[in-house]
């Protein structure tokens, strides 16, 4: 907790008034201390190698007697030079093994073409069937490669040959996010020229302050504490959560400084109750929550109803009590009860597919709940999180930007652990096969190495829109434009257009 209480802000404040009193050098002396004592936020990301490779992108088939040849006709060109003459035609080592063509290597083609090109009659270069089969179609295949580079390097994933995709699309893409070309120079949030916050608050804020004459605080204060990064790692299905994997949320979030939402019967059996785990109460089983004292700073009741939840919190004075709740049919009257009694924490668990009450997807879903805050003049008393939907580092901003504080993830854990997912990925439905014999730490240190990389990404996108911390993206809708409405605003007099992004 960041909160002080009244002695220790009366400590603080005489420090302050004694800091006045310095000599210029003493001051001096204690700046350079505090200074020294500085440490930035790093998060140590190490290359970590695959314990389940995923599928070849490609399948390279290489025709042997058009290969025999070529190489016969290169010989006597490139007589001598036999490192050329058995890696050709690919510059990236497909044909470079031990027996050159007649074995190649496809997992180290990416799809240029050019042999192809230059020997149609004898290669041919096709999706792999297998890799183009994982996930479904909104976890789809390239969503899940960039996920597992991400995990592998812990590093901004660069491609080098531009964007190739569509502008505008359905989901997440229907968004765009404000660059300004004016504000980006000052804006160096990886490069270290600027720091720019990712530390969220937790917890409920008061709208004002109260202090008597002699300055002391009389009103209640704020009832948070801070995360550095703007995601918490959140329980995975009953199908797949275990002992191990529960450690290893939870070790992973201790690394960076962020929280893992585990079943509170794991944490206790586990004994893995500690400042980084947020242990879920179910609402049948109350009593557990009085169990949690070891440092523990948030628990999360597992549903909406009033009477539980003034139960845990007169069990839990110290403990913030957040709610999680579905974002199914009725979640707008569960949210008004949640305001009237003060709820600081509301975890929002969405479809996987991000498809909620009406059909509406969640970017509207949490624009609606963003917005009822506001309108009720509750935003700051609030934390809002989500999980579900969000599996790639470029819907987190986006997330934001609808309203949330912060964003939950599982899927994406799962997949940086290089877990085969199956079943209805939708909704929570689904079983996952781990890679065999991996081990803890490296389970914590592709988490890690992910959890780097879409921090970083967040830093490029924050930098880019001029944004030097991130709670201040959360509702800045200003900063967005949606493509449907550009759409309409550009084609809507023609004749045909029907809008809606059709
Ligand atoms: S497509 Fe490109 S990378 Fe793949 S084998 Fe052919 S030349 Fe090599």
């Amino acid at each position: 907790m960041q909160l002080l209480n009244k002695s220790e802000e009366k400590e603080e404040g005489q420090k302050l008034d004694s800091n006045s009193k310095l000599t210029m050098e003493e001051f001096a002396k204690i700046s350079r201390e505090r200074a020294d004592s500085y440490h930035r936020y790093h998060i140590e990301a190490l290359e970590t190698r695959d314990y389940q490779a995923l599928p070849n992108r490609f399948i390279v088939k290489v025709g042997k007697i058009g290969l025999a040849k070529l190489i016969i006709s290169e010989t006597f060109t490139y007589w001598g030079k036999w490192d050329v003459v058995f890696s050709r035609p690919c510059t990236y080592g497909v044909f470079s093994g031990p027996v050159g063509g007649f074995s190649p290597r496809p997992e180290k083609c990416v799809g240029c073409l050019r042999c192809t090109v230059q020997h149609p009659d004898f290669v041919t270069v096709e999706h792999n069937p297998k890799r183009k089969a994982m996930g479904d179609n909104y976890l789809n295949s390239k969503i899940i490669s960039t996920i597992d580079e991400e995990a592998r390097k812990g590093t901004v994933p660069v491609r080098g040959q531009g964007y190739r995709g569509r502008f505008g699309g359905p989901g997440w893409d229907g968004m765009f996010t404000d660059m300004s070309e004016i504000v980006r120079p000052s804006r160096d949030g990886i490069h270290g020229r600027e720091l720019i916050s990712t530390i969220v608050d937790i917890g409920s804020k008061p709208l004002s302050l109260k202090f008597d004459n002699d300055g002391n605080l009389i009103s209640e204060g704020p009832r948070m504490f801070t995360i550095q990064v703007p995601f918490i790692y959140d329980a995975p299905p009953n199908e797949i959560i275990s002992n191990k994997l529960a450690k290893i949320w939870k070790k992973s979030a201790e690394n960076v400084d962020t929280l893992a939402i585990l079943p509170s019967e794991i944490v206790l059996a586990n004994n893995l109750a500690s400042p980084s785990v947020v242990p879920i109460i179910p609402l049948n089983s109350l009593d557990c929550a009085k169990s949690f004292k070891s440092g523990t700073r948030m628990v999360e009741l597992d549903g909406w109803d009033s009477k539980s939840y003034d139960r845990v919190v007169s069990d839990c004075p110290d403990i913030i009590v957040g709610v999680r709740l579905e974002f199914a049919q009725g979640w707008q009257q569960k949210l008004d009860e949640m305001m009237l009694s003060n709820v600081p924490v509301i975890h929002f668990v969405a479809d996987n597919h991000g498809i909620g009450d009406g059909g509406r997807f969640i970017m509207d879903l949490l624009l609606e709940a963003h917005q009822k805050l506001l309108d009720a003049g509750f935003r700051d008393k609030v934390t809002l999180l989500n999980t579900g939907v969000i599996v790639a580092a470029d819907h987190l901003p986006k997330a934001i930007i609808c309203g949330l504080d912060a964003v939950g993830l599982n899927q994406p854990l799962l997949i940086a652990m290089q877990a085969r997912l199956n079943g209805d990925l939708s909704s929570n439905d689904y079983g996952a096969k781990f890679p065999r014999k991996y081990t803890e730490d490296w389970a914590i240190q592709r988490i890690v190495n992910l959890t780097c990389s879409w921090r970083d990404q967040m830093l490029e996108i924050l930098g880019a829109m001029g944004v030097r911390e991130v709670r201040r993206l959360r509702g800045e809708i200003g900063r967005a434009m949606w493509c449907s409405h550009l759409e309409d605003e550009a084609f809507s007099d023609i004749d045909g257009y029907v809008g809606g992004g059709k």
